[in-house]
């Protein structure tokens, strides 16, 4: 605990408690720096800072941003998340999160058409259900709470295993942006680019490897650490390559209420005396 997350959903993407309501827990959790950063949205960043006002506590502008990256050699196209803080400019990162929340709407439609057609079932009224009928705030998380709900699958896990994740009957990819393109409008945007949970992707050591370095080449600026959770192997593996390429840390807990409960806000992993945290660079 050091009083810093970086990384926190609200009820606008992913998460369960409102923006108002998150940071009241932060502040009960002794949090002095707290980034928002829904997926693809800052709607909720006004409301947090709304309820920040007069408390011991800033509220870092923030948002998660689904990108891709492929590997120079297979041109095979992976997913990846790019965490974008403390920007001061924002229009040319409103303009991209409109494009975002397009796709978003579109694709929600497209994995619910999928899901009608392995399982018989219009999931669809229950995935907007959750989130005031705006099918552009739809995550994949809200997909798999519609499937617990209609007792297609047990557990929200399970309807990632069976239907959502890559490789299954109803997965369709996001089509966001290419990394460099990402960091190039988060830089214009005069924010701080960081790579997020970059072991948890699914991904071999050799292709974090080429990711960690891609991200660099193009302009990154931190490397999200893993949680205490993980392995130590797994720290030291992201600790080398975070020296390697001269980059800076980030520390978030992925906080996400009740849908991920044992994700416990501020809980976020030691900083290594030789590492730099990007919080340093934060121009408030
Ligand atoms: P989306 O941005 O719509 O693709 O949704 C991504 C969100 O779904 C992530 O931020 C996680 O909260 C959740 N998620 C992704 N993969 C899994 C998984 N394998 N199991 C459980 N939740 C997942
Ligand atoms: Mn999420
Ligand atoms: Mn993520
Ligand atoms: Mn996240």
């Amino acid at each position: 605990m050091q009083g810093i997350d970086l990384h926190t959903h609200s009820h606008i993407s992913d998460g369960t408690l409102s923006p108002a309501q998150l940071v009241q827990a932060a502040i009960d959790a002794s949090i002095q720096q707290l980034a928002l950063t829904d997926h693809d949205s800052m709607h909720g960043i006004a409301l947090a800072r709304q309820a920040a006002q007069g408390q011991a506590i800033q509220i870092i502008q923030g948002v998660e941003i689904s990108s891709q990256w492929s590997r120079a050699s297979t041109q095979k196209s992976f997913g990846v998340h790019i965490v974008a803080l403390d920007m001061q400019n924002l229009e040319p990162i409103q303009t991209l999160l409109h494009h975002q929340q397009q796709l978003r709407a579109e694709r929600a439609i497209q994995i619910c058409e999928k899901l009608q057609r392995c399982t018989g079932i219009d999931v669809l009224p229950h995935v907007l259900s959750q989130v005031d009928e705006q099918m552009d705030r739809v995550t994949r998380t809200h997909i798999a709470k519609a499937l617990v709900a209609l007792n297609v699958v047990t557990r929200a896990q399970q309807a990632f295993d069976r239907f959502l994740k890559q490789g299954k009957p109803a997965f369709v990819k996001f089509d966001g942006p290419q990394l460099a393109d990402c960091i190039a409008t988060i830089h214009a945007a005069q924010g701080f680019a960081v790579l997020a949970h970059p072991t948890r992707y699914d991904l071999s050591a050799t292709n974090i490897r080429q990711l960690v370095g891609l991200f660099a080449e193009s302009g990154g600026d931190a490397i999200e650490l893993p949680s205490a959770n993980e392995p130590p192997a797994t720290r030291h593996m992201i600790d080398r390559l975070i020296a390697q390429h001269e980059l800076k840390v980030s520390i978030g807990s992925d906080f996400h209420g009740d849908n991920l409960p044992w994700v416990k806000l501020g809980n976020t992993p030691k900083v290594n005396t030789d590492q730099v945290g990007i919080w340093e660079s934060f121009r408030i």
